[in-house]
């Protein structure tokens, strides 16, 4: 018979978001819960994204947990290696491991509105629980745009987030699509490797020096033995960036300053007077993410490196035709070309009380209330859901923020009592929306002059928050109970983990 496993919370995901549910929940004395993950360990996207040069551009003291605070942090900004070792740390530190079902990848789950639970299929078997938190990430599935003729290209093609180390790039000619965070991470890092390296750039970012050091032993064991000189150096790394967050937010014309040190960044590096150009975005800064780089610029500048400063529209046998019409034969392919952000990949799967998908409800665009919550999906909750990004600063503060809204929405139902359910009204959803995307007109995302992943297919940022992450902070501190409708079970259905697993689809039959 096939496994079928019943847990008061189910965790979809175990990266951040995920193994920063689970350790909230033990936290909170909830013991009775299983984290789902389709892979055979934790990290996401830091277990996922193992290209070469591959590290985080915010600061590791910021871009921790703050109830996992990492003394041995070894340099400023760590690579990839190092935070997914801290996540594996966190998984054992804090007895997240027998909560784990690693190789478990949700095909779908629907919401059994007699039970009062999520019906939950896998690839490994069956769950229900009364509640789940979905933490699946906005950058864990790869985008590779529908080039005609790349299904018979007959050389190596693989996307930035599945990179093949099998696969020798030395001496290799290489096209690398797209040029934001991961390819400019990988431009420096395997230029030196490759006979030639050809760069499809579609829209050129604006790229900013690195501050990267090593942290050196002296401030680690300070770190180590003084523990608030941490807490003080993530403080004020904290407190920088939420003082720029308004310059994003509300006046982007002080982005100029910006813009000029950017500027200086390439004429540092770039003597090429026609390279240059090609390099200089026409945008305001900070519409597309601000990247962080040092090597960057000089590596492009090298004589092994073409910009072809246009999109890839076709593959001919092994030959790339850009846009522009340029052609450019190859031998790998690597796509930086980034992830399914707005169109969220869990969101088919997930089937609500009225029995549409979320994907479905979603189509003209993701909406939630507090990021978290969505009409129609009753204890169904998302760790970085819609509107939740940054553009400036760590996401885990965000992170944070929703697991005191998690804590707090499951304690409201032990308050509330009996078999319940907590529904986001529609009325409430609505309002939260419209304030976030009246806040969004100002905003540089919306007035930059740039097109980004941050908008959907009508234009609508549906992925950042407007404002700062202390503002966040205070908006999901708490479950407003006004914003949701309370369901309780019929008296007479029988105790929800003792029924047998049965969806509406079935019943109804
Ligand atoms: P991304 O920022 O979405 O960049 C995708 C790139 O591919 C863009 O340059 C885009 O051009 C280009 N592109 C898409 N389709 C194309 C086509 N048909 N032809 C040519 N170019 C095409 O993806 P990413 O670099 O993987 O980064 C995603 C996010 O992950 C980042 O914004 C960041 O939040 C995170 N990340 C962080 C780090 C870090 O901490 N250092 C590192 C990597 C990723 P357009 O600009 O014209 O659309």
């Amino acid at each position: 018979m096939a496994k079928h496993e019943h847990a008061r919370v189910a965790v979809i995901g175990s990266g951040f978001g995920g193994l920063g549910a689970a350790v909230r929940l033990r936290r909170e004395g909830i013991t009775d819960f299983v984290v789902l993950e389709r892979a055979d360990s934790v990290g996401g996207t830091w277990r996922d994204n193992s290209y070469p040069g591959c590290a985080c551009d915010v600061p590791s003291h910021l871009y921790s947990f703050s109830f996992a605070p990492n003394p041995d942090w070894p340099r400023t900004f760590s690579g990839q290696r190092h935070i997914r070792a801290y996540l594996e740390h966190v998984t054992d530190t804090f007895g997240i491991r027998p909560h784990l079902r690693l190789n478990h990848e949700v095909l779908r789950m629907e919401w059994d509105a007699d039970a009062l639970r999520w019906e939950i299929e896998t690839n490994s078997g069956s769950f229900s629980a009364e509640v789940v938190v979905s933490a699946t990430g906005p950058l864990s599935d790869p985008k590779i745009p529908d080039i005609p003729g790349l299904s018979d290209f007959p050389g190596k093609v693989f996307h930035s987030a599945r990179w093949d180390h099998d696969y020798d790039l030395t001496g290799k000619r290489v096209a690398m699509i797209g040029t934001g965070a991961s390819a400019i991470q990988i431009v420096p890092a395997i230029q030196p490797q490759v006979r030639r390296l050809t760069l499809f750039q579609r829209t050129p970012p604006w790229v900013m020096p690195r501050m990267d050091r090593n942290i050196t032993g002296a401030e680690r064991r300070l770190h180590r033995a003084l523990p608030f000189t941490a807490t003080l150096r993530r403080g004020l790394l904290w407190g920088i960036r939420e003082l720029q967050v308004g310059a994003f937010t509300k006046h982007p014309g002080e982005l100029g300053l910006v813009e000029k040190l950017a500027r200086a960044n390439i004429a540092r590096a770039v003597k090429d007077p026609a390279l240059r150009a090609k390099l200089t975005p026409s945008y305001r800064i900070g519409c597309k993410r601000i990247l962080l780089s040092n090597t960057y610029y000089p590596a492009v500048a090298q004589p092994n490196v073409d910009v072809v400063a246009s999109g890839l529209r076709e593959v001919r046998g092994s030959t790339l035709v850009g846009a522009d019409g340029s052609e450019t034969e190859v031998d790998a392919i690597v796509f930086g070309t980034g992830f399914h952000v707005t169109d969220m990949p869990i969101a088919p799967r997930v089937i609500g009380a009225d029995g549409r998908s979320l994907a479905d409800v979603w189509k003209d665009g993701m909406e939630s209330l507090r990021g978290a919550t969505a009409a129609g999906f009753p204890n169904w909750m998302t760790i970085i859901g819609p509107n939740t990004g940054l553009g400036n600063s760590s996401m885990i503060l965000m992170i944070e923020s929703q697991l005191n809204y998690m804590a707090d929405y499951l304690r409201q139902l032990n308050v509330l009592g009996g078999r319940t359910a907590l529904a986001a009204r529609p009325s409430a959803v609505n309002a939260w929306n419209r304030k976030v995307q009246a806040r969004m007109e100002r905003t540089v995302w919306k007035s930059g002059g740039c097109e980004s992943w941050y908008l959907d297919a009508n234009g609508r940022n549906t992925t950042l928050w407007p404002g700062t992450t202390g503002e966040f902070r205070r908006e999901t501190r708490q479950v407003d109970l006004s914003e949701y409708e309370v369901i309780r079970a019929p008296r007479t259905a029988p105790a929800a983990a003792s029924r047998p697993s049965r969806t509406k689809k079935e019943a109804a039959k």
